[in-house]
């Protein structure tokens, strides 16, 4: 027997198995229900979630014998021609292939003949912005007066190409991606039927790399399966997809937090040595700074990660703020288009994260600010001083609880205590990652109780980036020669 592919074996067969689009499938069973069919449905939305799958099913429930019914029977022989892809009065056509222009001449001839084993006429256009303008016209011209008992299917991954002459005459139907935990259940089950025994975690990155598409995922657990046998660990999954793993990811933005190239060269050099694709680690990078850039903004329960993984992103976001992220994931999305068409992909890469390292300003170190220059005081000038006085104390107190809190004071500036208790740190332009530390809760109230023990004060720490830059000494964190050196191995390839 010849092999089928999984996805071909557990594409969705009825309105019940389709995953994650619940809006699409009422709309069509009530339309089925309460005789209200439209002529033409345009569905839109990404590949891999369901489009073909559904206009056959709806074609089904036209076309049953026991129909039409929002609930195909699926044995009956107008079913099982649709599954089969012989049923005569089901017309697929696909744009993409050769512009249709073939069949969109026949379409025009034939369209009018009554449907031969069913009730109605069904034309399945896939991919209909890829349509030429030829086409399109004709199209238009059939849709204008649509004859009776027959019915367009129109599906597009680009619904902004389609010309408003068609998608006016069309009932749009807007298909989302696939909620990650859907995927995965749906993956789960295919696992559970087929015997294969899937790792949890490599499990949530097929699911993950599939980006809300079942087909991709489907596919993707194909290839894993003819990898790497019935059982499919996350170890062989990351040497299949080559892609980055969690430990890579969050060591390459540590150590882009850090400023600290060589250790970002290195730690792609090993990714790669370790059978990664250059491409596939900066899209994962890119990633990787999407998920810390939610985290960022407080939208981390959309990324559907596991509450374990959440707490490292969050953790992580905030070691960088958030023009930065903004800047890292420009530089990155630009270097993975470039790595398309250059030769020297992994060059790209090593350059963009380098050019990343140049653009932060790196702490040149603070020349000791250990009296604490005030500028202005507008509370209690003795409390201040008090504090002042024993800024030296406070700084060594701190280090010893919360070496993130110390430094964050140490690169800061006691500008000043309000009358309110609020002791004002002052943080140069372009600094504000270490504002946002010194304000975490745990770093702040470090500090606070250091305040209190050693001179009586209760203060609320609060931090102030200025708008001056101060110091723009903008220094490469990489020195030209050692960059010279690093990619001489890769230029005499
Ligand atoms: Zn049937």
């Amino acid at each position: 027997m010849n092999y089928i592919s999984l996805y071909r074996k557990w594409r969705s067969q009825d309105f019940s198995e389709i995953i994650g689009q619940a809006h699409i499938v009422q709309t069509l069973q009530n339309a089925i229900t309460q005789k209200r069919i439209s002529h033409a449905y345009l569905f839109c939305g990404p590949r891999g979630t369901g489009k073909t799958s559904i206009a056959r099913i709806f074609a089904k429930a036209l076309n049953c014998e026991a129909g039409p019914t929002p609930d195909p029977c699926g044995k009956c022989a107008n079913c099982t021609k649709v599954r089969d892809g012989h049923a005569v009065d089901v017309i697929e056509i696909d744009a993409a292939s050769n512009r249709g222009i073939d069949e969109i001449r026949d379409l025009r001839e034939k369209v009018r003949y009554a449907p031969v084993e069913g009730r109605y006429k069904i034309y399945i256009i896939d991919e209909v912005h890829m349509l030429t303008n030829e086409a399109f016209n004709a199209l238009l011209k059939t849709l204008e007066e649509p004859p009776a008992q027959v019915v367009f299917i129109l599906a597009t991954t680009e619904s902004g190409k389609v010309p408003l002459t068609i998608s006016s005459r069309c009932q749009r139907l807007d298909f989302a991606r696939i909620p990650l935990s859907q995927v995965k259940g749906r993956l789960k089950e295919i696992c559970k039927e087929e015997k294969f025994e899937v790792e949890e975690k490599a499990l949530d990155l097929i699911a993950r790399s599939g980006e809300g598409s079942m087909r991709d995922s489907i596919s993707l657990l194909d290839q894993a399966v003819s990898f790497a046998g019935n059982m499919i660990s996350f170890d062989k999954l990351v040497i299949l997809l080559g892609c980055a793993d969690e430990e890579l990811l969050f060591s390459l933005a540590e150590a882009l937090a850090a400023g600290d190239g060589a250790k970002l060269l290195d730690l792609l050099r090993k990714g790669i040595d370790e059978g990664r694709s250059a491409s596939q680690v900066a899209k994962d990078l890119i990633h990787h700074f999407r998920d810390l850039l939610f985290a960022k903004v407080g939208a981390g329960a959309a990324l559907e990660l596991t509450a374990e993984y959440l707490a490292k992103v969050q953790e992580q976001s905030q070691k960088f703020d958030f023009a930065r992220i903004r800047d890292i994931l420009r530089a990155l999305s630009r270097a993975e288009l470039d790595m398309k068409w250059h030769p020297q992909a992994r060059l790209v890469l090593e350059v963009a994260l380098l050019e990343l390292l140049e653009k932060t300003e790196v702490a040149e170190p603070v020349p000791p600010r250990r009296d604490g220059p005030v500028r202005s005081t507008s509370g209690d000038e003795s409390k201040l001083s008090k504090i002042k006085t024993n800024w030296n104390k406070i700084l060594d107190e701190v280090k010893k609880k919360s070496l993130y809190g110390y430094v964050s004071l140490h690169e800061g500036q006691l500008l000043d205590l309000t009358d309110k208790g609020q002791l004002i740190i002052g943080f140069r332009k372009g600094y504000a990652f270490h504002k946002d530390r010194l304000e975490e809760e745990k770093n702040r109230s470090i500090i606070e109780q250091v305040v209190n023990d050693l001179t009586g004060e209760k203060v609320k720490v609060a931090g102030v980036v200025e708008g001056v830059a101060a110091a723009s000494t903008v220094k490469p964190a990489i020195s030209v020669d050692v960059v010279k050196e690093l990619f001489e191995g890769e230029l005499v390839q």
